[in-house]
């Protein structure tokens, strides 16, 4: 009896094939492949149908029927509902967490002329390894290397996948085979995240790490007695995402550079984020930049394209013409080679470099670094009365008010220092904190928050302006 009830029901569903072969549902094999679209109709038809399987158990046969559509049309409008909301699981999110190089959120965002760039050198062919003058093979790397030359004023440049990569690479270079020493400070031998620490990294080159100084202190007398005939190298590494204070000093790269040179041993500073432009030049406190530890006389050095520099994935080696050869020459470096979309945004982001002021105003991790406290609350005030004017937004289900708070830089770049800035405090009067949080990570575009103290904030350094109408399509989803 229950499962003629039950029948009854499955039965008035339409059938798949039914569905597919709606004309409106015919034009989306234009945009969708047919395998998907019919997934997609199997799911809808499923989904109903256990839900009115489940009303049974509380109504009768003839409300079940009455409280369901089992037309065609009904199903071929959720389905193009469904489908007009389509992203690929790599999806945009908005960024209210204040993180500026949020490893997790994809680092950094490319400037426009980047962008450009890429969509025209992947949409056509392109002279990536082709000489136009003489009509033969060319080099991969030319197309960057002239710009790093010029930045960075070093000899010779190449680039790899990202900085792990550079990093492993140049070890393996120095100290592959025969049993070869590198000297690290003691303070040095950090973890960066993601299982990227130097000793293990070392090991897997086939480095054997000479550990000298103390976690606090090293001096530059330390490296030097440490060396002897196995020594192929002196490492310096960003410590990156901690910061050791107090009783502390390290030699600097100038330091280690003479020491280096005394001994006729290679010194390379692997710089983790790697800025061209001086964060003082933001008020905030000095780091060395990359042009300042080449200059300090380094012979390797090694950081990332997505951290402050601001453009793509990618590890960047520059320094001496003969060792920046002796790596190149690595088997590895055809393991680790970039494409040419990686290239095509990272000459275009070079190129922004030649004028650091142009570079500050155009390359989205650095202006986003930059903004003032001031810009930040401008761009808070927009987005609140945008909100308070959209009709379709319930005021009454919120308490919106815009109050002071910290970001951060991120991507191991200053870990202890905190920039001021101003969030949107958003209070939902009947979810919590971190229901809402959910809610919004499930939106067609998901919109990231913190939590602080227990309430949700969107922190405006972060959130750009072309993100107000997916923020403000999020707020008319909770509203209703
Ligand atoms: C981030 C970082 C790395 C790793 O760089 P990726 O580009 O993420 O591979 C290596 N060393 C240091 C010091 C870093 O800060």
């Amino acid at each position: 009896m229950e499962d003629n009830k039950k029948q009854n029901i499955l039965r008035r569903f339409p059938s798949v094939q039914s569905i597919l072969q709606d004309s409106a549902v015919v034009s989306l094999a234009e945009s969708f492949p047919h395998e998907f679209i019919k997934e997609k109709i199997e799911e809808l038809i499923k989904s109903e149908k256990s839900k009115a399987i489940e009303s049974l158990n509380s109504e009768n046969e003839r409300t079940v029927s009455n409280n369901f559509n089992f037309t065609v049309d009904f199903f071929v409008k959720k389905l193009l509902d469904d489908l007009n909301n389509f992203s690929y699981s790599l999806k945009k999110v908005v960024n209210g967490t204040g993180v500026v190089i949020h490893t997790n959120l994809g680092r950094s965002i490319l400037p426009e002329s980047a962008v450009n760039n890429v969509r025209k050198i992947s949409s056509s062919y392109s002279n990536l390894e082709f000489n136009l003058i003489e009509g033969k093979r060319g080099k991969r790397y030319s197309h960057i290397e002239y710009l790093l030359k010029k930045i960075l004023k070093c000899e010779k440049a190449l680039v790899v996948n990202n900085n792990a990569a550079a990093v492993f690479m140049a070890l393996s270079s120095f100290c592959a085979g025969a049993k070869k020493e590198v000297i690290v400070s003691r303070g040095e031998l950090v973890e960066i995240g993601g299982s990227f620490r130097i000793p293990d990294i070392m090991k897997a080159s086939g480095a054997e790490l000479i550990e000298v100084g103390t976690t606090n202190k090293t001096k530059p007398q330390d490296y030097e007695s440490a060396i002897n005939e196995n020594t192929a190298l002196l490492l310096k590494v960003h410590q990156s995402n901690f910061r050791m204070s107090g009783f502390v000093s390290a030699p600097s790269s100038e330091d280690i550079a003479a020491i280096g040179k005394k001994h006729n041993i290679p010194v390379m500073e692997d710089l983790g984020s790697g800025s061209f432009v001086g964060m003082e030049k933001f008020g905030l406190p000095c780091e060395p930049t990359a042009q300042e530890v080449v200059n300090a006389g380094v012979d390797i050095v090694t950081f990332s394209g997505d951290k402050l520099l601001g453009g793509p994935q990618a590890g960047i080696i520059a320094g001496k013409a003969g060792y920046i050869d002796m790596i190149a020459s690595n088997p590895l470096n055809r393991a680790f080679r970039i494409d040419k979309m990686t290239l095509a945004a990272l000459e275009a982001i070079l190129f922004e470099y030649l004028d650091i002021e142009r570079a500050v105003k155009n390359i989205p991790t650095l202006f986003l670094i930059a903004q003032t406290e001031k810009e930040i609350r401008k761009k808070a005030v927009k987005l609140l009365n945008k909100i308070k004017k959209f009709k379709n937004i319930d005021k009454n289900l919120f308490d919106f008010k815009i109050i002071e708070d910290f970001s951060i830089v991120g991507g191991g770049a200053l870990p202890d220092y905190e920039l001021k800035t101003f969030a949107l405090r958003i209070v939902h009067k009947k979810i919590s904190a971190s229901g809402l949080g959910k809610f919004l990570r499930d939106c067609n575009v998901p919109i990231i928050g913190k939590i602080k103290n227990g309430e949700y904030l969107l922190d405006m350094r972060t959130v750009l302006e072309d993100d107000f109408s997916d923020i403000l399509n999020a707020f008319v989803l909770i509203s209703k």
